[in-house]
């Protein structure tokens, strides 16, 4: 496949990132890892033993196959299955000895009939609902459980968890209501390990820990929330090569559809990563909207019209003269414009970003 462009992954950054988040939960909580979308996009195979190293001891994905991919990497850790059971594909979980998050009655009575069937009673984890309303039981439901004993003896209950719909907002009512309404339905499972924190989560406080964070966007590089107190390293870094220079005078337009006029003689470095490699089409400019900025030398230059599938253009003109030719590298998201700038410059989070850079860049892992 042809290269467009250098995609750096840096692990020693991610290492960093989970002991930051480590350190903040502090020794009576685990820091586990999401690694689900082959690690955000980044890359299992490298990923996870980067991190299994570094300390974590628990992964989660969304798919029995991202859990099997993760299994060849680490032959003992606790991996969850976060999209719970997919009915047809249990033997997948068996396999691989992962764990399914049970989020629905049907689910566990499927997991009970297979632990029965096999004389096992194999671990899975418990989601509660708390007021997300996308997946796990009701209290109702997690009452209902709680007690029919001869149920709950049916498999090995590892780990009751529920997610929060709006920990990056500090301020949103829901994080508390979610909070009572965990402490409240994990209570019906006494001494099972609770887990109810993503990246945002850890950092709202003690009471948000319990025994196991969840942490994914934040070991890759994204804030949580903007004033986090312990600022997330760069560990995606994106770098483009000029392909071509030009010089275009006042009036005229660049890219297609024209959308963006130069007001003055403007230098124009057209670069080789577009929108098939993730460049989200908002990071282009309009006359009326500016786009995202990359930094070229160290100098933040906008993005010039729109993005092509397989390029960008920049403006450079307050670069010095000399300091970007043909083949110069420039720095499209990394420690300059991170990955958060960029995917607000898109209108979107990034999440979308970093899972949609495609297979086309020269990934190198240092
Ligand atoms: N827990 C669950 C249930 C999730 O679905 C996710 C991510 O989608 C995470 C944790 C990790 O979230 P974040 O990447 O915001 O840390």
């Amino acid at each position: 496949m042809s290269c467009a462009g250098h995609l750096t992954i840096d692990l020693g950054a991610l290492q960093n990132n989970w002991r930051a988040l480590k350190a903040r939960v502090g020794e009576a909580c685990d820091c586990a890892a999401v690694v689900k979308a082959n690690a955000y996009g980044l890359g299992v195979d490298h990923v996870v033993p980067a991190l299994s190293a570094a300390g974590a001891g628990t992964f989660f994905v969304a798919t029995p196959e991202e859990g099997q991919e993760v299994r060849a990497l680490v032959p003992d850790a606790p991996i969850y299955v976060l999209s719970g059971v997919f009915t047809g594909r249990l033997a997948l979980y068996d396999d691989a000895a992962l764990r399914p998050i049970l989020g629905h009655p049907d689910e566990i009575s499927e997991w009970a009939r297979f632990c029965e069937a096999k004389g096992e009673t194999l671990p899975a984890g418990l989601h509660i609902d708390t007021g997300m309303n996308r997946l796990g039981l009701t209290h109702a439901q997690a009452e209902a459980l709680a007690n029919d004993s001869q149920l709950l003896r049916a498999f090995d209950l590892t780990l009751v968890m529920s997610h929060l719909a709006c920990a990056d907002d500090r301020d949103s009512p829901l994080n508390r209501q979610q909070l009572a309404a965990f402490e409240r339905g994990s209570a019906l499972f006494p001494g099972v390990p609770r887990s109810l924190a993503n990246s945002s989560g850890v950092f709202l406080g003690a009471d948000y820990h319990f025994e196991l964070v969840r942490p994914g966007i934040a070991l890759y590089g994204g804030n949580p929330t903007p004033k986090a107190a312990t600022p997330m390293r760069c560990v995606a870094t994106i770098e483009a090569e000029v392909i071509h220079l030009r010089d275009v005078s006042p009036g005229e337009a660049v890219g297609y559809g024209a959308t963006r006029t130069a007001e003055r003689p403007t230098r124009i470095a057209t670069v080789n990563v577009g929108y098939a490699d993730g460049m989200h089409r908002l990071v282009g400019s309009t006359d009326e909207r500016d786009g995202a900025f990359a930094s070229v030398g160290g100098i933040r230059c906008p993005l010039f019209g729109r993005v092509s599938m397989d390029m960008l253009a920049i403006d450079v003109t307050d670069v010095p003269e000399g300091t970007v030719v043909r083949g110069s590298r420039v720095e499209v998201m990394g420690p300059t414009i991170s990955v958060d700038e960029l995917a607000e410059a898109a209108l979107t989070i990034p999440y979308e970003l970093l899972t949609a850079l495609g297979a086309r860049y020269k990934r190198s892992y240092i």
